[in-house]
């Protein structure tokens, strides 16, 4: 199927809203440096949380946070807004910290801050969680120490040494397609008319398409035959990166056989159009795969007249996860 007509997708909690500057991350002088320097802002996550302040990220100068500020050893170095350097630092103290803003999860902050402030968030509470989730060598046992700005954890055992970096999970998410019809499914976990994409993440020893033909497969029964890329998405509810197809397949009976949907369905274009769905939010890549779909024939685009679904969090998580 020609794919050259389609935009490429710009999703959200992407795109460069950032300089990482990779390379300070192995200059410690330049980043305690940058540390005290005037231009400078952190950025604090506690207990999974960000701060806003006045519609976006709060970017905190030093004498506005005092005693929380760590230790610079426990700072990670984000990168560069407008050539000044931005750090994330956890909050430690179990009591809500008495710092400018409010604290609040990423899911209820998305739709409050511009796009380019919801990466940033994104961002920095990725990192933190990381760091929370690996205190501990997964060897040995020992602490883990930060090096390299923050981007690597480092077990503390002379004996061990192993070292661990960001960690993300890849999951492939499809709007699988027939000639009219597209195949949306429905968490057991969600409202009776949220429909979405079919996803799940990849296994060890799966390419990606090998992970679209067994989701889709084991989930609605459906057998794809060729899919295409259309583009990814960071998904920080904890740490996925989205991996976006189309696929096709010839429309078939729809068995739910892993029982992880609790219903899937195939709806022609007039069915998204009717109101008797309701699609995912228009922040996600799960939107713009049924966008992408929907807008290829003539006439009004689903955005100018589909409601935008809220942000669901799934039943299974922990709550730092979310
Ligand atoms: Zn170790």
């Amino acid at each position: 199927m020609p794919t050259s007509h389609m935009p490429p997708l710009h999703s959200h909690f992407s795109g460069p809203y950032i300089e990482r500057a990779t390379a300070l991350r192995r200059n410690p002088a330049q980043l305690a440096a940058a540390w005290r320097a005037d231009g400078t802002r952190f950025l604090p996550v506690w207990e999974a949380q960000c701060l806003i302040r006045e519609g976006a990220a709060a970017r905190l100068r030093r004498e506005e946070i005092g005693s929380e500020l760590p230790d610079p050893a426990q700072g990670i170095f984000l990168g560069l807004e407008q050539g000044e350097h931005r750090f994330a630092f956890a909050v430690e103290s179990r009591e809500l910290p008495e710092l400018p803003g409010q604290f609040g999860g990423l899911r209820d902050l998305v739709s409050n801050v511009p796009a380019d402030d919801a990466g940033l968030l994104a961002y920095a509470r990725g990192m933190i969680n990381w760091h929370r989730q690996h205190r501990h060598c997964g060897l040995c046992g020992a602490p883990n120490r930060a090096d390299e700005a923050g981007f690597v954890l480092a077990c503390t055992s002379e004996r061990c040494g192993s070292r661990s970096f960001p960690r993300l999970d890849p999951a492939i998410i499809v709007l699988v397609h027939s000639d009219r019809h597209c195949l949306l499914g429905r968490q057991r976990s969600w409202p009776a008319d949220r429909f979405s994409t079919i996803a799940g993440f990849v296994e060890p020893g799966e390419c990606l398409e090998d992970a679209v033909r067994r989701e889709v497969l084991e989930e609605t029964n459906v057998e794809v035959t060729h899919c295409t890329y259309l583009g990814s998405q960071p998904w920080p509810f904890p740490a996925s990166l989205m991996i976006g197809f189309h696929a096709a397949a010839a429309v078939g009976e729809i068995r739910l056989n892993d029982g992880e949907l609790a219903e899937a369905r195939w709806l022609d274009r007039a069915a998204l159009a009717d109101g008797g769905v309701v699609l995912p939010p228009r922040a996600s890549i799960a939107w713009q795969l049924i966008e992408a779909w929907h807008d290829r024939v003539p006439g009004p685009g689903l955005a100018s007249f589909h409601r935008d679904g809220a942000f669901l969090r799934p039943a299974n998580q922990p709550p730092e996860a979310r």
